[in-house]
């Protein structure tokens, strides 16, 4: 009977890793045509200096609508872009529409900072540093108006490569941020190399902060490494009014997370920001 059960089991797990399959070569193919059926859009994410209360930029994030599936969430259709390398082609896009983004809000008045994601397998790119700096001069955007938020990852297949890459955007007045710290392989060497200026606070050390005493101590500890290394600390994911007040008297001074909004399409966005700024002046007469 056991060996009975166990064939099954085997047989249903075969066919339960060949429908896996086949749908994982139906979301590449579909994958592989998002961006020629205008598929993708940004979301822009707000980010706050928490000392001044003021609106310093906005975190592009790609969404994925899928005629079928509906909303397929980044975190997983990016792994499946990295692994075939089409995220060179859709990063490059994305960077377009930010930077055609950036600039639209520029002319009306909101010179906002954007941050985009960029993946290692596109850092690892020959061409990376001429594609970016040639698509800010394209759009003729200040490269202060640009953040590129890279994750440990990045540094770890070549560091001498990654350094001398970022080091070259970083001098043009690009700014850098290391994304989800604390969850990778963090080494502090690279750290030290990396021309970097913002560490951001991964939204896991965050959800717990102040409930679980590790996730407290561990938000601390990046805290006070960004303060001894001269380095802004940005802590994604906050959701509650006691984390905002909790890392603003810790000494955290940027912020992001659902407590001050979701990520927006631009039009809620441009709604969102002159809500928040009259607020913060009516709060301060
Ligand atoms: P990330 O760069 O760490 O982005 C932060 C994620 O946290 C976003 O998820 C955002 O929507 C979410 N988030 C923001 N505030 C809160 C909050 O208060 N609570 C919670 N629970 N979540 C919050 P999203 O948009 O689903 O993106 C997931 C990841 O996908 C990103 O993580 C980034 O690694 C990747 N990604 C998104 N857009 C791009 C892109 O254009 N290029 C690349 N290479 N990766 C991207
Ligand atoms: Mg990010
Ligand atoms: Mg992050
Ligand atoms: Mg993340």
């Amino acid at each position: 009977l056991a060996k009975q059960k166990g064939r099954d089991h085997f047989q249903f797990y075969v066919a339960s890793i060949d429908q896996e399959i086949r749908d994982r070569k139906q979301l590449e193919k579909d994958l592989s045509q998002a961006l020629t059926l205008q598929q993708f859009h940004l979301v822009y994410q707000p980010q706050i200096n928490l000392e001044t209360k003021r609106i310093i930029g906005a975190e592009a994030l790609l969404r994925w609508e899928h005629p079928v599936r509906g909303l397929v969430p980044p975190d997983y259709f990016i792994p499946v872009a990295e692994n075939n390398g089409s995220i060179v082609e859709i990063g490059q896009w994305v960077l377009e529409q930010a930077c055609l983004q950036a600039k639209l809000w520029a002319d009306k008045g909101l010179p906002l900072r954007i941050a985009v994601n960029l993946s290692a397998v596109q850092l690892r790119q020959d061409r990376i540093v001429d594609d970016i700096l040639g698509t800010l001069k394209r759009h003729n955007i200040p490269a202060g108006r640009l953040e590129l938020e890279v994750t440990e990852t990045s540094f770890m297949t070549n560091l001498s490569d990654a350094v001398a890459k970022l080091h070259t955007l970083n001098r043009a007045g690009i700014s850098i941020a290391v994304d989800d710290f604390g969850t990778g392989y963090s080494s502090l060497t690279y750290l030290k190399k990396m021309p970097v200026q913002h560490l951001k606070i991964d939204k896991q050390f965050i959800r717990d902060l102040l409930v679980n005493e590790e996730d407290t101590q561990i938000a601390n500890t990046i805290i006070d490494l960004g303060k001894s290394l001269n380095l802004s600390v940005i802590a994604e994911g906050v959701e509650t009014a006691e984390q905002e007040y909790y890392l603003s008297q810790r000494g955290c001074t940027l912020a992001q997370g659902y407590f001050f909004s979701r990520p927006l399409r631009p039009a809620d966005f441009e709604t969102f920001v002159q809500g928040f700024h009259q607020k913060i002046e009516e709060n301060n007469v």
